[in-house]
């Protein structure tokens, strides 16, 4: 019998190398449903590809397109995002590839745990905001969550070795470093949008890859970590690795270090999600150690970087701060790339919408989404 999966945001980057991955492990896995924002051609050639149960947009204003598009197949098309839910809870998956980028990723991600499905988690966003919410959902029935996220895939795969949570001296999350670990802060002001675009080792979708600039990527993964090994953030450390060979670490308390290494390959954490705990053959090239040479490490500058602090402060105050963070931090990122800001106020504007933040909801999904939309307000007016 084929694993049956549904992956919400086929058309992103890490949609795009899951199906490559569903392509290459055929018959062992089945597509039941799919899910796209706006990208109604791509998603109606993935529907012709695969015939899953169920597809479905988010926007209403391409469902005609899609329904043109898809004429003839048996798949039901579905929008908004009634439809997205559909596709999260109904469409007959065992594992919900959640790949939507953004708080847009949580309500389908949730409804799917709800649900009882296993998670292959690349919709980092999702346990930044709600990580409580969403463990508790997953512990109450049974979904396991398996991280797609490079460096948390890494941890996971590390920590197999241990008996005890109280082994565990530290996680250790290697970073890139993002296109401007050696430029000086003089010139940060001046950074384009193409600039921050071009990611030394990944290419990934817009926001991440902004994320990646700013390490404010690295800030959610430190909270993503905190949520998914149940860790105290005085446990996680970062160190930039610029080669991204070293995906992450593992330190015990007796000294030895644990790590996971592989090509810069999304398809390598996607398929370990997929097959776990199996692995399956897989033809990514594969890592040459002596032609690579040397690998690098450097502590992460976090003056000139400041979203790293300001993660682990929202991290560390918990309940809804981090969903506030991650709010503002979209918005900001958002302005970004739309050239209404420069790129030195990313940071400011997180900082200064959280400094303005004052809790009055608690950390249920209901205060979450709320301290979420007041955060996208403020951030969207400074
Ligand atoms: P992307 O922008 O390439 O794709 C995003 C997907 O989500 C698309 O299918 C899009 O149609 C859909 N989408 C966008 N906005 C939506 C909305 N409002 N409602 C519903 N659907 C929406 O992004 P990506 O790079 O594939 O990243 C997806 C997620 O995976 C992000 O959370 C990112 O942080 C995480 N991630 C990505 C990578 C990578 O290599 N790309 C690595 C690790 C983690
Ligand atoms: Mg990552």
């Amino acid at each position: 019998m084929p694993k049956k999966i549904a992956i919400l945001g086929s058309t992103g980057s890490i949609g795009i190398s899951t199906l490559k991955v569903v392509q290459k492990l055929k018959p062992a896995f089945q597509v039941t449903g799919l899910t796209a924002y706006r990208n109604a051609k791509e998603l109606a050639r993935q529907v012709k590809l695969f015939k899953p149960k169920v597809a479905a947009i988010l926007d209403w204003k391409f469902f005609p397109d899609l329904k043109a598009l898809t004429q003839g197949t048996s798949t039901q098309i579905l929008a908004g995002e009634e439809g997205l839910m559909a596709v999260a809870a109904e469409s007959g998956a065992d594992l919900v590839l959640s790949a939507i980028v953004g708080a847009a990723g949580l309500k389908p991600t949730l409804v799917a745990i709800q649900k009882g499905k296993d998670i292959a988690l690349a919709n980092k966003e999702t346990m930044v905001m709600a990580g409580e919410v969403v463990t508790r959902a997953a512990r109450k029935s049974g979904s396991k969550i398996l991280p797609v996220d490079s460096e948390h895939c890494a941890v996971f795969q590390c920590l197999a070795g241990s008996s005890s949570p109280k082994e565990i001296h530290k996680i250790i999350l290697t970073a890139s470093g993002g296109p401007f670990r050696n430029l000086d802060k003089k010139h940060f002001s001046k950074i384009t949008r193409k600039d921050a675009l071009n990611h030394p080792t990944w290419r990934m979708g817009p926001k991440i890859t902004i994320d990646s600039a700013t390490l404010m990527n690295k800030g959610l993964e430190v909270i993503e970590a905190h949520f998914l090994f149940n860790a105290p953030f005085e446990k996680i450390d970062i160190v930039i690795h610029p080669e991204s060979i070293i995906h992450s670490m593992v330190e015990y308390i007796d000294g030895s270090v644990l790590a996971q290494l592989g090509t810069t390959d999304m398809q390598i954490p996607i398929q370990y999600a997929m097959t776990y705990p199996a692995r399956g053959n897989s033809p990514v090239s594969r890592l040459d150690l002596a032609r690579i040479g040397r690998l690098h490490f450097e502590k992460p500058d976090r003056k000139k970087f400041p979203c790293v602090d300001l993660a682990y402060e929202a991290g560390k105050k918990g309940g809804t701060y981090p969903a506030v963070l991650n709010a503002a931090n979209e918005v900001a990122v958002s302005r970004f790339l739309n050239d209404e800001i420069p790129f030195t106020h990313i940071p400011k504007i997180i900082s200064n919408t959280l400094g303005r933040y004052r809790p009055l909801t608690n950390g249920t999904l209901d205060g979450i989404l709320r301290a979420d939309r007041w955060a996208r307000e403020e951030a969207s007016k400074h």
